[in-house]
């Protein structure tokens, strides 16, 4: 059976596209979440919204137990996660308000855990491939029919903040081959893959970061006010969407199985 996880920010701690809403609080064997579990039913479909930086937007993104926040999605039966996040544009083309689908990551974080496997088991995962590509053609497909402007593959830099990139990072994420940069991709996609959850991101662009000469470098405020402008967006391809997810044997599954020493 499906269950679709949503992990995501401001414009989803009132989710009024869900009906029989109630929270759950779980504990994890590597501590607390981000905030109760939002559980409720988007139409027939089982639905859990975990909000990534608390309620209130208070956790910053190097302090947020992603491997809690996953981990307690899979114990409730998660089966497919849409992560949303904010993201600085590094291309021209992707401008703010506009919406990717990234297909490939490059991990620039620096303090994270990014593995539920210590100790005495080693655990090497695939990752050539980081997101579930049937995951991501049917937030694609929503977007082509409902109209809305995004970019169907892009490589998003994870960095680890809090603070934003100097011009000469941003400059060099470029040349990398980067096309937008956040905080919360990563290791947020790395322990859904070893969770066996298929995991995509719908990353909306708010800003040109700060490599952009001509445009004034990015602020928090800019991200908010981009951010409220286009929630609606995200939620309308979320929820319509919902419907075309099924139960499969995708390979997201059983990644864990070949990786293990
Ligand atoms: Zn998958």
């Amino acid at each position: 059976m499906v269950k679709i996880g949503m992990i995501g920010g401001s414009g989803f701690d009132d989710p009024d596209f869900l009906t029989d809403v109630r929270s759950i609080k779980k504990g994890t064997p590597f501590g607390s979440l981000s905030a109760d579990l939002i559980v409720g039913k988007a139409g027939e479909i089982e639905t859990v919204i975990m909000l990534r930086h608390g309620k209130g937007h208070r956790i910053m993104p190097s302090a947020i137990n992603y491997r809690a926040n996953i981990w307690a999605m899979k114990e409730v039966g998660v089966t497919h996660i849409i992560a949303t996040s904010a993201c600085g544009s590094l291309r021209e083309e992707i401008e703010p308000g506009h919406l990717v689908f990234p297909d490939q990551f490059i991990d620039w974080t620096r303090t994270r855990k990014s593995t539920f496997h210590e100790g005495d088991q080693v655990v090497h995962m695939a990752m050539a491939d980081p997101f579930c590509e049937r995951l991501r053609s049917i937030l694609i497909e929503t977007c082509i029919t409902e109209g809305i402007i995004h970019h169907p593959r892009g490589t998003v830099v994870t960095i680890e903040g809090p603070r934003f990139s100097t011009r000469a990072e941003s400059r060099m994420f470029r040349m990398l081959g980067g096309d937008i940069i956040n905080m919360s991709t990563v290791p947020e996609a790395v322990l859904a893959r070893e969770a066996g959850i298929c995991y995509a991101v719908a990353a909306m662009s708010t800003d040109y970061d700060t490599w952009h000469d001509s445009e004034a470098p990015v602020t928090w405020e800019m991200i908010a006010e981009t951010m409220n402008n286009n929630v609606e967006n995200v939620k309308k391809i979320f929820f319509r969407s919902l419907s075309k997810i099924t139960y499969e044997q995708c390979d997201c599954r059983k990644a864990i199985e070949s990786a293990t020493v």
